[in-house]
């Protein structure tokens, strides 16, 4: 008997056979969940068992699919302690294959795309997904068909063209990229060629990759669990992988019942979540002009928003917005302070465990976790605009400063319309 023993609808509950490529609940378009036979894997496998694995997110392959895995090495990223909070831990993402956080989701997404025999992955993306994808299915042996705006960030458009992928550029936005592939779904080819969409939330595996790091930061911690997670949000499924995680632990009786507060940070120019939750709002809504560095928040509406909102709830969390200047700041500040170069949605997290220390909500001595999402290298040309080639960003001359040069402020990228969140 199979560990994962069937898929489940986050919405109606309905069950789907795991043998086979499930998209979302054909009912009501729930994200489907992976569930697994717990009281099997909880008799025959312990936490204990852990210690010597390989330090890759598949040393938890007892609580994962039962298939060959598509690795790179991802997962097992340091758990750093912070210089300058004694109690706040920083999660470093950037140190994953492809420089994000994606390599965990995708690693889990290609290894059973290839388990189910599917030979061409699609993807809308402006950002890490896409080179995550394109370096997974790379070592797959099967194609990436990546769709990209064209004024994608450098690093994005570079790697998915070294890895192979077949990349398109779409001019105009992401929502032309995800329409793009929604016309390849209604042609002859889709179903004859293997094609499948793995767009965010809508396979289950993603979702089952990023779940790790739920599991990581409780062993990383001594299988003590903090007070709270601070989590840039973008499609957010690290913060459902990481709750569903946290479920599944207590069943297998690793930790107990707590729980931490759950907190969301988006940025100011796209924060879908903040709002619905400032407003008591079960889902979120369209957010319109989104506009903001931080490329991997711009997700005007979270696929599986009503998972998120459902889990802040749950665990007593709340959602922080933060402007572009503050995340900009904050990038700096990790650098000088904490010597990491992080991305800028990763830095959105000290920006937030800032205004949660001001106003209260966490003190000095609660244990928090902030995830770094990616790895400052990849987002050269946003965080300096001298060396971007790029139309798009507005340049000012660069100008002495202290006897060195200042770069030029990056501008914000203008983005509108349906995200698949990527
Ligand atoms: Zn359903």
């Amino acid at each position: 008997m199979s560990r994962l023993t069937h898929l489940e609808c986050t919405r109606c509950g309905e069950h789907f056979p795991a043998d086979r490529p499930q998209t979302v609940c054909p009912k009501d378009a729930g994200v489907l969940y992976a569930r697994y036979d717990l009281p099997a894997i909880k008799r025959t496998f312990s936490a204990a068992r852990l210690a010597g694995r390989a330090p890759t997110m598949w040393r938890y392959d007892a609580v994962l699919p039962e298939a060959d895995p598509v690795s790179l090495g991802e997962g097992f990223t340091p758990m750093l302690q912070s210089r300058e909070y004694p109690n706040v831990f920083i999660k470093d993402e950037g140190l994953n294959p492809t420089g994000s956080f994606k390599a965990r989701g995708l690693s889990a997404c290609v290894t059973m795309a290839r388990h189910f025999g599917l030979k061409k992955l699609a993807i809308p993306s402006a950002g890490n997904a896409a080179g995550a994808l394109a370096a997974y299915a790379a070592a797959a042996g099967v194609e990436a068909h990546i769709f990209m705006p064209n004024d994608v960030p450098a690093a994005n458009r570079i790697e998915c063209d070294y890895y192979g992928a077949h990349v398109t550029l779409v001019d105009g936005l992401i929502s032309d990229c995800a329409r793009k592939v929604a016309e390849l779904k209604d042609g002859e080819s889709w179903k004859k060629d293997g094609w499948f969409d793995v767009s965010t939330t809508k396979e289950p595996y993603r979702v089952e990759g990023k779940k790790t790091m739920g599991y990581e930061v409780a062993e990383q911690l001594g299988w003590k669990i903090p007070q709270g997670i601070i989590y840039p949000t973008g499609g957010g499924v690290g913060l459902l992988g990481m709750w569903k995680a946290f479920d599944e632990m207590e069943q297998l009786g690793w930790i107990g019942s707590e729980r931490p507060k759950m907190i969301t940070v988006q940025s100011a120019g796209c924060a879908p979540i903040v709002k619905a939750w400032d407003e008591g709002k079960p889902a979120s809504e369209m957010w319109t002009a989104a506009a903001t560095l931080a490329s991997g928040l711009r997700v005007p509406k979270p696929y599986g928003d009503y998972l998120i909102l459902d889990i802040l709830r749950k665990s007593k969390g709340t959602a922080v917005a933060a402007t572009d200047q503050e995340i900009l700041e904050a990038t700096r500040h990790w650098a000088k302070v904490e010597g990491l170069f992080a991305a800028p949605e990763g830095a959105a997290s000290l920006v937030a465990y800032r205004k949660l220390r001001a106003n209260g909500f966490f003190k000095p001595e609660d244990s928090v976790v902030l995830f770094n999402t990616g790895n400052g290298l990849k987002y050269l040309d946003v965080l300096d605009a001298s060396v971007s080639g790029r139309a798009n960003v507005v340049r000012a001359p660069l100008r002495q400063a202290q006897g060195r040069l200042s770069p030029a402020k990056p501008a914000p990228r203008q983005i509108a319309g349906i995200i698949g969140p990527y």
